[in-house]
């Protein structure tokens, strides 16, 4: 399904030109418009999904193979010195579009991003007690 207010229903289905670099019949991946680097792509399924809790299990299971498809060929064109796969789901994980897409961040050596976060220092209890609610 399509959502008519969903701006990458329009930009994947070719109703709003893009910066295309690989197109099939689920996705279509193309040229991030505020890179953070040279190649930041997004993969974009065709239908809408909000995110990756509710995409379709057959759309996911074809996003990782076709990731690792334009790594290659962005390693081939533009020679990265390493890449970040990046995946937000809703808002407080930093989402703004809220329709699937997985960014594509090629690396450089001194591009100065950071894609980081600030770790923890939990005591033995503390992972254990987790670890309980978790399994
Ligand atoms: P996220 O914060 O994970 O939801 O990422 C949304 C991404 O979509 C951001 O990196 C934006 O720069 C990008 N974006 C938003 N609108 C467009 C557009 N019209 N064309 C290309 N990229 C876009
Ligand atoms: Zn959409």
């Amino acid at each position: 399904m399509k959502k008519d207010d969903c701006i990458f229903c329009k930009l994947a289905n070719g109703n709003i030109p893009t910066n295309t670099i690989y197109e099939d019949d689920d996705f279509r991946v193309f040229l991030d418009a505020s890179p953070a680097t040279a190649g930041h792509c997004l993969i974009v399924p065709k239908e809408h999904f909000d995110d990756l809790e509710d995409l379709d299990e057959a759309i996911a299971a074809k996003t990782l193979p076709l990731a690792k498809k334009i790594m290659l060929q962005l390693k081939e064109k533009l020679n990265w010195d390493g890449f970040n796969l990046v995946q937000n789901n809703r808002e407080v994980a930093g989402q703004t579009v809220f329709h699937f897409h997985m960014h594509l961040i090629p690396r450089y050596k001194d591009d100065g991003q950071k894609i980081v976060w600030k770790p923890g220092s939990p005591d033995e209890g503390e992972l254990e007690a987790l670890l309980k609610k978790i399994v």
